[in-house]
């Protein structure tokens, strides 16, 4: 319950007593193509996010899960108070934040159902109204990927710094996804291209994490990081099995993103089996509660 109050604290809002209903807290949003801000109540916001970041064709207590997932992304980015460009508390860049959409842009991708997908979209985020997920009384990172392949990957072996909610989790759910297993080819001239100075006689993949993502990869002596490699490349993920032709790399990937926390096609494939969004967000992360303001 401290946490409502230090989210109402960061939102500008008066202090109210615990159990109290609180004003609904609104977001500043720096849209990075335009690079305009707009305000808008968290609620809509969530609503964007998940009809950006999760196909609406999901079963519904997969939206459900998300929905939470990008509320409490948005409550931690309100409370880490970090400078976004116009003193906005979150970015719609993916490569910082979430992706956001509004109604507008979502119906001119989706013209023909756009009433029958809104409307399921926003029946996802009204079921959760105000939820969070918490971890000793702070909303969590709520980090997610598309595909995890299998296992997730801890925020540890993916970034070096223990989280006690992120850790590596087996997922049986996921294989319905294009990416859970894929290959990819790059001609060794390409290699050489683009790692200058390296004719590429030999390339191995030096570490992996417990979840069997490669961390770094050798070729001939340089060392070179897996996510360096995967950006390189343009990988779906960092999850490979090499076999080097003679003059092509093959590159079998399992899963799409980097791995950490909610598996999105996983928690679609829990969906399918019958789980609720509760039972969703406890498997992909540890220890965690839920939590509602009431707003
Ligand atoms: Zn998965």
């Amino acid at each position: 319950m401290m946490m409502v109050l230090i989210i109402a604290i960061a939102a500008n809002l008066k202090v109210q007593p615990v159990q109290e209903t609180i004003p609904q807290p609104i977001i500043r949003l720096f849209l990075h193509q335009s690079g305009q801000v707009i305000e808008l109540e968290i609620e809509k916001y969530v609503a964007g996010v998940v009809a950006a970041e999760m196909p609406a064709s999901f079963e519904l207590e997969a939206l459900k899960a998300q929905a939470v997932c990008a509320r409490t992304y948005a409550c931690k980015k309100i409370l880490d108070r970090k400078p976004y460009p116009l003193n906005a508390n979150l970015s719609d860049d993916i490569n910082c934040c979430q992706a956001y959409v509004s109604w507008e842009g979502f119906q001119e991708l989706h013209p023909a159902r756009y009433e029958e997908l809104k409307e399921k979209i926003q029946s996802a985020v009204s079921a959760t109204r105000g939820e969070l997920i918490s971890y000793k009384d702070l909303p969590i990172d709520a980090l997610y990927h598309s595909t995890c392949g299998g296992y997730t990957e801890s925020a540890a072996a993916a970034w070096g710094s223990d989280i006690p909610y992120l850790q590596s989790v087996k997922c049986n759910y996921c294989s319905e996804s294009d990416y859970y297993e894929s290959t990819q080819v790059i001609s060794l001239g390409m290699l050489q291209d683009k790692l200058t100075g390296n004719d590429s006689a030999h390339i191995e993949i030096s570490q992996k994490s417990d979840s069997g993502r490669a961390r770094e990869l050798r070729v001939n002596d340089q060392l070179i990081s897996a996510g360096s490699f995967r950006q390189l490349f343009n990988l779906p993920s960092t999850n490979w099995e090499l076999k080097k032709e003679s003059k092509e790399l093959i590159i079998n990937s399992r899963g799409y993103g980097h791995g950490v926390g909610l598996c999105q096609y996983g928690a679609n494939g829990m969906a399918q089996q019958g789980k609720g969004y509760r039972q969703i967000l406890s498997h992909y992360y540890k220890n965690i509660r839920l939590e509602k303001l009431n707003y």
